[in-house]
């Protein structure tokens, strides 16, 4: 979480700073700030609330300096208000640093370092590395870091500015993600890539513990010992508008929007001919000994397991576990040779999921990652990688990286399977058929967004709703109403359709909205009785069900009707209708649609 950005060179630094610091304000945004290096002294301008306040604080001084770091911060550590803000100096303001990540032993060292005579002025964890820093400094900045890191728990990604070397800008990271660039005006520094797209292409990406020194024409790269190394660059081939609204009021409707081609892309570019997962050789090999998966992500990306953990069971005639990293990395689930773990992450950094990974790696599970950042920790450290073509999302709220992992899932469900020849290759190849089939039916559902919008008044002065489900269809339910809490701030909760009368049902209202999502086939009748259970308490119902269920319908008065598709399919289908009724039913109420308070994008710390 939390946005660094950082640059040195020709210019002048302040605008390159926020610019970087709007690029990646989706990563944290309940402050920010600035400090540059200006005439032998580094200068602070830092404050609460969002980039446009630190402009605000900006717009009346003038720096001229060439060397700067910045920050947008998601609080852990201290509340969000202008003193903990970063960035933070040690005490006697020789050293400057921006920080992402939590320093889970900052309390004994602050104790320490109290009794040695320092001082502090924030809450922060962060305040704790600066300080260390000036304690160990003896004239060089990397025999400093390292020193730092020998004792520092935890996770961080830093950027340091030392008074003695004012055109420098050292960084180094530890379980939080840190890039760097260079193009002809200068070098820079960011913990993600949206900030770097509109200079260079060519990034590199620092590994643990490493550090790089950057200056107006060079980089240098050291290893966790402090020896230079050597590291080539890593081509992004990202048009430059990915990372711009253009004419969309949200970058999550823009996103919504793009789902069609992301879908497309990342389904042809794991498919080979008549191969599916080329790149996955490897793990196929293991596919006939294994007795287990599980899949595990968090959020969305565990809705996004839940229901491939549905599709692989059944088309795989293989146990299916799918668990929240947060749960599975402190849990007990049987691990062995024989299981296979799939970690889900749209960042490839959610530090719950990559300590879920090292956990299975311990025991000797195999790993396969579905991710959409290259480069990023999560891919690195697993056995395989499936990348999806989501392209850099930006809103919090994810819409288009979770039905790339959705449909990335599907196809893998049906490689597995039909390797493990549980299925026929006819069988595979008729699924496939219909799998190629949803991004043109996501198409068709976005061409119905009147049709959400007028379904979102459902929710019209609602302050909680349901949505309920069977099977699949309980995997989009639960996907659907995360969605909606967290950008309208509605208290929505997800249900199997199955439980409701066993405790749920005692808290129905007149008037509670429920989103029954209905598409699989068997289990119809069934939820069309949950429906009726619930409209008899009086729930305003709305059903979003396949087209060729309307006939069963036609008393119904809110049916949202969606392309059909196999019913394993139709969570994909749904999730896109959800998004889109989520969002109106956010914008009405005037919510920060692409920010939502105390949420931030990709979730570093634990
Ligand atoms: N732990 C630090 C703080 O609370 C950094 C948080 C972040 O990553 O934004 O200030």
């Amino acid at each position: 979480m939390c946005g660094i950005i950082g640059y040195t060179g020709r210019n002048k630094a302040v605008p390159y700073l926020i610019r970087g610091l709007e690029h990646l304000e989706y990563r944290g945004y309940d402050s920010s700030g600035i400090a540059v290096s200006e005439n032998g002294e580094i200068i602070t301008v830092k404050t609460s609330g969002r980039i446009k306040e630190l402009k605000n604080k900006l717009s009346g001084i003038e720096l001229r300096a060439k060397c700067g770091i910045g920050h947008t911060r998601w609080a852990t550590h201290g509340e969000p208000d202008d003193i903990n803000s970063h960035p933070h100096s040690s005490m006697s303001g020789l050293f400057t640093i921006v920080h992402n990540g939590i320093i889970e032993n900052y309390l004994p060292l602050k104790k320490e370092l109290i009794s040695e005579g320092f001082t502090f002025k924030s809450s922060t964890d962060t305040e704790v590395i600066a300080n260390l820093l000036e304690k160990y400094y003896e004239g060089d900045v990397l025999s400093a870091v390292k020193k730092c890191r020998n004792i520092l728990e935890g996770s961080y990604a830093i950027c340091i500015l030392c008074k003695d070397f004012p055109d420098v800008i050292f960084g180094t990271r530890k379980g939080s993600p840190l890039l760097c660039g260079k193009d002809r005006q200068g070098s820079f520094f960011s913990s993600d890539i949206p900030a770097l797209i509109p200079y260079t292409e060519n990034i590199f990406t620092l590994g643990e513990n490493e550090t790089a020194v950057i200056e107006k024409e060079k980089i240098c790269f050291y290893d966790s010992e402090g020896k230079k190394a050597e590291k080539t660059s890593e081509k992004i081939e990202l048009p430059r508008q990915s990372a711009e609204k253009g004419d969309f009021p949200h970058f999550m409707l823009k996103e919504i929007f793009e789902q069609p081609r992301v879908l497309k892309e990342t389904l042809d570019s794991l498919i080979s001919g008549e191969e599916l997962f080329p790149e996955l050789s490897e793990l196929k090999k293991s596919f006939f000994a294994l007795q287990k998966i599980c899949f595990v992500g968090c959020g969305s990306a565990y809705h996004a397991g839940l229901a491939a953990g549905i599709l692989t069971q059944k088309l795989g005639n293989i146990t299916c576990i799918a668990e929240t990293a947060s749960e599975f990395r402190y849990g007990n689930i049987p691990l062995d040779s024989k299981t296979l773990c799939i970690f889900i992450s749209q960042s490839g950094e959610t530090a719950d999921t990559l300590a879920a990974l090292l956990k299975a790696k311990e025991k000797k599970a195999k790993t396969l990652s579905v991710i959409n950042v290259p480069e990023s920790s999560i891919a690195r450290e697993s056995d395989s990688v499936i990348y999806t073509k989501a392209g850099p999302e930006i809103a919090v709220a994810t819409t288009k990286a979770y039905t790339a992992q959705l449909i990335s899932l599907y196809l893998f469900a049906l490689c597995f399977a039909h390797e493990r020849w549980q299925i026929k290759r006819s069988e595979r190849d008729l699924l496939l058929r219909e799998l190629r089939t949803l991004p043109e039916k996501v198409r068709k559902i976005i061409g119905q967004k009147d049709k959400a919008e007028l379904f979102s008044t459902l929710f019209d002065g609602k302050n909680e709703g349901w949505f309920i489900g069977r099977g699949n269809d309980f995997a989009a339910a639960m996907e659907g109403s995360l969605k909606m809490k967290e950008i309208s701030y509605i208290n929505t909760g997800a249900y199997p359709a199955g439980e409701l009368k066993h405790g749920t049902i005692s808290l129905l209202d007149k008037g509670t909205p429920v989103v029954t999502l209905c598409c699989e086939e068997r289990l119809f009748p069934k939820t069309f009785a949950n429906i009726k259970e619930v409209k008899a308490r009086g729930a305003k119902v709305l059903i979003l069900a396949k087209e060729s269920f309307a006939p069963s319908l036609t008393d119904e008065e809110n049916v949202f009707l969606l392309p059909d598709t196999a019913d394993e399919f139709a969570c994909l289908l749904q999730a896109v209708a959800l998004q889109l009724i989520s969002y109106y039913t956010a914008e009405k109420r005037g919510c920060d649609i692409d920010k939502p308070k105390n949420l931030a994008k990709s979730v570093t710390v634990e």
